[in-house]
């Protein structure tokens, strides 16, 4: 019997997708699925797309693969991810690869990770982003776990991932749960990129009374420049579209609240573990959360002020502009925060993850995809080092252009009462990181008078405490 090159197990949306990429993509693959018809339905379905090997059992799957194995688990993150591995572990081989290319969280990717290192065996956890279509077409692939895996595994990833300029959008990210890491803070980076653009259409729509349709014409106009980005496009299309019963734009007929499946809570538990700073990703998650607290947006609605008012756009073409420029700049911000996340989190783990590399594997296929990421690659390229994006020559000049824009912005919607939280925390960290002095000293003050806390001075070394003449 001809062994297949790859198995896929767990074969609903996203795995039959990828296991049909592997086979479109001439490889063999193993299919198998706890309840066997969703493996009877594909090979019925796209039998004829390449070569799948049909397996009922998950022995009869484990013994129709080529060694070194190369195992890809495509179930619910979670309990199901461990019955899979723990139903596999006594049927594999040591140095058989298992890869997990589900959501899981990367505290998990470690300790699965160890647990199958102890036994030889190779565990990969992988981030797929671009969902059902991604998994089909290509999409960006972000595996981790050990480097002599990649050897094996690598070029077959590469392959079925999206290429941009012939580049696959797939590299070893590191080691243990980096892949996973590194998709988490994708997910991350994909909320605040997604306020951001909701923040833009709320300005446009509020400030200048524009039609959901004339948004969607405004949006599509920036795709053409900096701002070109698939969730842009989408955008777009999203707000062209009318409502077939009401014939109102279908915008204003869903509800406004917002979902969410919990990488971008992941993402931002993760930052304040690593003392990251990742405001735009949280404000982004945090909006998400008000939009679903129905009572107390019940409660406030008709109860709280506004003394809104005194709202000068100016004209109608600099507004536009303003916003386009505060967009940019705020998404700049977002990504910046979500790059020293990984740093951060590199550093902690020893994962030595080469942030350009990750810019450059999500240029295709995912959710974020912009022309944008070729800038951030670059400025790696030019320094490894970078401390943050926004220092890059490239980001500072490009930030410090539209720096009054996004400032006018900001004011005017605080002004006019319109939310635009993500907007104005980025604006806010901007001028953190460029602040001369910030009021923490007077913090660490506070800290020293109430709770003895010491303090450290400008002009000499060393810890000290006051003995402070307050009324106590
Ligand atoms: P899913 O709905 O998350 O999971 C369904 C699959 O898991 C079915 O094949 C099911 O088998 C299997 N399963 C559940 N419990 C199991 C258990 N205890 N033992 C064995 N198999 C079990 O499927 P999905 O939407 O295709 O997503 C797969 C993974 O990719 C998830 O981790 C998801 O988070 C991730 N992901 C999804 C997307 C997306 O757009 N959907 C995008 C990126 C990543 P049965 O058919 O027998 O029930």
């Amino acid at each position: 019997m001809t062994l297949a090159q790859i198995g896929v197990t767990g074969l609903s949306v996203m795995g039959r997708n990828l296991a049909r990429n592997f086979a479109r993509n001439g490889f063999s693959v193993a299919v198998h699925n706890r309840s066997a018809s969703k493996m009877e339905s594909l090979i019925d379905e796209h039998g004829s797309e390449g070569t799948f090997v049909g397996c009922a059992s998950l022995e009869d799957f484990v013994a129709a693969l080529e060694r070194p194995r190369k195992i890809i688990i495509m179930v619910q993150a979670g309990d199901a991810t461990d019955a899979v591995i723990d139903a596999l572990v006594p049927l594999v081989d040591q140095g058989d690869i298992i890869v997990d290319a589900g959501n899981a969280h990367f505290p998990d990717t470690r300790r699965r990770e160890a647990a199958l290192r102890d036994k030889g065996i190779h565990f990969v956890g992988t981030g797929v982003s671009g969902g059902e279509e991604g998994a089909l077409l290509g999409p960006s692939i972000m595996p981790g776990g050990p480097a002599e895996s990649y050897a094996a595994l690598g070029p077959m990833l590469e392959k079925i991932s999206a290429h941009v300029d012939g580049v696959p959008c797939c590299t070893h990210v590191g080691p243990d749960g980096a892949g996973h890491f590194v998709k988490m803070v994708h997910n991350g980076i994909e909320y605040a990129d997604m306020q951001l653009i909701g923040e833009a259409y709320a300005l446009l729509r509020a400030g200048l009374h524009l039609s959901p349709k004339e948004i969607g014409d405004i949006l599509a106009e920036w795709n053409k420049g900096d701002l070109e980005s698939y969730l842009i496009e989408i955008t777009a299309e999203v707000l062209k579209q009318t409502d077939a019963k009401t014939g109102k734009p279908l915008v204003d007929v869903i509800l406004d609240e917002a979902g969410q499946k919990g990488t971008g809570r992941w993402t931002v538990q993760s930052a304040l573990d690593l003392g990251v700073p990742v405001t735009g990703i949280a404000e982004a998650t945090f909006a998400r959360a008000i939009s679903s607290q129905t009572a107390q947006r019940e409660a406030g609605r008709d109860v709280l002020a506004s003394a809104a008012g005194d709202f000068h756009i100016g004209n109608r073409e600099g507004f536009i502009e303003d916003v386009r420029v505060a967009l940019y700049a705020s998404k700049v911000v977002a990504y910046a925060q979500g790059f020293d996340q990984i740093q951060a989190a590199s550093e902690q783990y020893g994962w030595h993850i080469d942030r350009g590399a990750m810019a450059r594997i999500w240029r295709g296929g995912c959710i974020i995809r912009a022309r944008f990421l070729n800038r951030i690659t670059e400025a790696y390229e030019r320094n490894p080092e970078l401390p943050s994006l926004l220092v890059d020559p490239y980001f500072t000049d490009i930030v410090a252009d539209g720096l009054s824009g996004w400032r006018r912005v900001v004011s005017q919607a605080a002004l006019a009462g319109i939310p635009a939280p993500a907007f104005s925390s980025s604006l806010a960290y901007y001028d953190s990181l460029r602040s001369e002095r910030l009021p923490a000293a007077l913090i660490q003050g506070q800290r020293d008078f109430f709770g003895a806390h010491t303090y450290k001075r400008v002009d000499r070394e060393g810890t000290f405490h006051t003995l402070w003449s307050g009324d106590r």
